[in-house]
């Protein structure tokens, strides 16, 4: 499958009254057409901040992409102008942010905002793009649309709202959405319903999905790939199957194994312990030695190279290296 996205060693900053965040350091990563990226990882890991920078999100008087490349359609979206910028995003990249009632303007009717949506970014008439409004609100399961566009945000459910939210981010066509927590607002039923149509619709559209998600459960659910993040590096990649039955990384078997299991008799939740270090001044060897129960000396001088099992599947750990756990070992066993 061809990429339509590669992030090649992205590194953003923000600068705060305490000092300089180095909030991403290095990210690699690419989407390939019609698939779902997951990048998960705890609160504050930098998933986000990576996302809001591929269109330029991130607040302009404090972040700043200090490094690296975005590249998408042969263009690196890093160097291009704000006039280029807003042209693509909504357009060709959207996104679909966590609280559907923020994302709409509770003072226009559903049907104005979608109608205003594509008029931005398209000629069209005011008759094709009502035209377009009722396909896109027909795909994403609303009904009677000819009716409901009228309506106000308010006048809609919880799960109905987030339908218009993500109906918005269709509405131009997109090659890229960029999905962050998009069901963190809504109760168990409605996360399925609106990951089911996630999927119909990438079936119907070949879109490409990335999803920012700090639930694993979500993840099982949707996702293709799964990229691994922690202080602002990616540290594991693979396809499902990879990441949640052959996980190679410490730290994403810590977060599996905090996860809840129905399949499981006796429910053994550990948690990790410890907590991420500080952006501030981010370690130079691995970033999790602290909470890793593995740690070699290796570690902390070091930052991990990237070790392959398959295609798809890569992590950053110095367990993967024979010749730093024979070290590792040999000291062991002199000092006993
Ligand atoms: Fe643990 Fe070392 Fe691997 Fe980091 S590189 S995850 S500290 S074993």
């Amino acid at each position: 499958m061809e990429n339509v996205l590669e992030i090649q060693n992205l590194h953003v900053s923000f600068t705060t009254y305490g000092g300089i965040v180095k909030a991403v350091r290095g990210v690699h990563l690419e989407l390939k057409k019609g698939e779902t990226l997951a990048i998960v990882g705890e609160s504050g890991c930098g998933k986000s901040v990576t996302s809001q920078s591929i269109i330029r999100l991130i607040p302009k008087t404090s972040g700043k992409i200090t490094d690296g490349s975005i590249l998408f359609k042969g263009k690196d979206l890093t160097k291009i102008t704000e006039k280029e910028i807003r042209s693509i995003r909504g357009s060709e990249i959207s996104m679909i942010f966590q609280d559907p009632m923020t994302a709409l303007n509770p003072t226009l009717t559903v049907g104005d905002q979608l109608i205003e949506a594509i008029k931005q970014h398209k000629e069209v008439t005011k008759t094709e793009a009502k035209k377009r409004v009722i396909n896109i609100l027909n795909l994403v399961g609303i009904s009677n649309p000819e009716e409901r566009l009228k309506q106000y945000p308010h006048q809609f459910s919880g799960g109905m709202r987030q339908r218009i939210v993500i109906a918005m981010a269709l509405i131009c066509d997109p090659e890229i959405i960029i999905a962050d927590e998009p069901t963190t607002a809504l109760d168990v039923t409605i996360q399925a319903q609106i990951f089911e149509l996630f999927k119909e619709i990438q079936k119907k559209t070949g879109v490409s999905i990335i999803l920012i998600t700090h639930d694993l459960g979500v993840v099982a659910q949707v996702a293709d790939r799964i990229a691994v993040m922690y202080a602002g590096k990616i540290v594991e990649t693979g396809i499902r199957k990879e990441i949640f039955y052959k996980p190679k990384h410490p730290y994403t078997k810590g977060l599996l194994s905090s996860v809840p299991r129905l399949d499981l008799e006796e429910e053994n939740l550990v948690p990790i312990p410890g907590s991420p270090p500080d952006l501030f001044a981010p370690p130079v060897g691995c970033p999790f030695t602290a909470r890793c129960s593995f740690a070699m000396e290796v570690c902390e001088k070091v930052y991990p190279n990237t070790y392959s099992f398959s295609a798809n599947h890569h992590v950053c750990c110095w367990l993967q290296d024979e010749r730093a756990r024979s070290v590792q070992f040999s000291a062991m066993g002199q000092g006993s």
